[in-house]
């Protein structure tokens, strides 16, 4: 699954939960960026490195153990010194995005990557495989139903101009960026 599929996906989990824990003090707004930005955590920091560098597409972020470990360190710091941005549940609600991104990746996401390093290590798979995942049918569609999902989210909470504005051009900026990587990487 690719970065809008991950969204959509998240969103919709954002939606079942909060439909089913009713709570008027949820800012659905707020904790929809955020179950969004966990959701594509992983990727965010296995691609650029992993993928570019060490030629391993899914590495430490798709591994549990990192993520839950990872959690941990943010929540003792973030008990510590209590930053003004800081809410409740906010690193819980990153960490929900980062574990719906692994169910995202399951059809084709090792086991041994999932409980690194308890299993064995991770799988080389070249550091342009990553960019192919475009040519599986399911990857068009959930990309698809990814923007389908923002949009019709967007639609039902009536963002302002404003709000569409922003996720459009960073849905734009990550398709060029893509198309970028891609012909760097793999060429025309
Ligand atoms: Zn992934």
């Amino acid at each position: 699954m690719y970065l809008l599929g991950h969204i959509g996906s998240a969103l919709i989990c954002y939606i079942m939960i909060s439909y089913i824990f009713k709570n008027d003090n949820w800012d659905h707004k707020r904790n929809q960026i955020l179950i969004s930005i966990g959701v594509i955590l992983p990727d965010l920091l296995d691609k650029p490195i992993g993928a570019l560098i060490f030629g391993i597409g899914r590495w430490i972020g798709h591994s549990i153990l990192f993520q839950l470990s990872f959690y941990l360190i943010v929540k003792i710091v973030v008990q510590k010194y209590k930053p003004g941005f800081y809410k409740k549940y906010d690193i819980e609600i990153l960490l929900t995005g980062a574990i719906i991104h692994l169910i995202g990746d399951l059809p084709g996401l090792p086991i041994e990557t999932i409980f690194w390093p308890m299993l064995g290590g991770f799988e080389i798979s070249g550091n342009s495989s990553f960019l192919l995942g475009y040519q599986n049918i399911e990857t068009i569609i959930t990309e698809i139903g990814g923007v389908l999902v923002i949009t019709i989210l967007g639609l039902t909470q009536k963002w302002r101009i404003n709000s569409w504005k922003i996720v459009f051009a960073l849905i734009a900026f990550y398709e060029l960026l893509f198309l970028i990587v891609y012909f760097l990487l793999v060429g025309t």
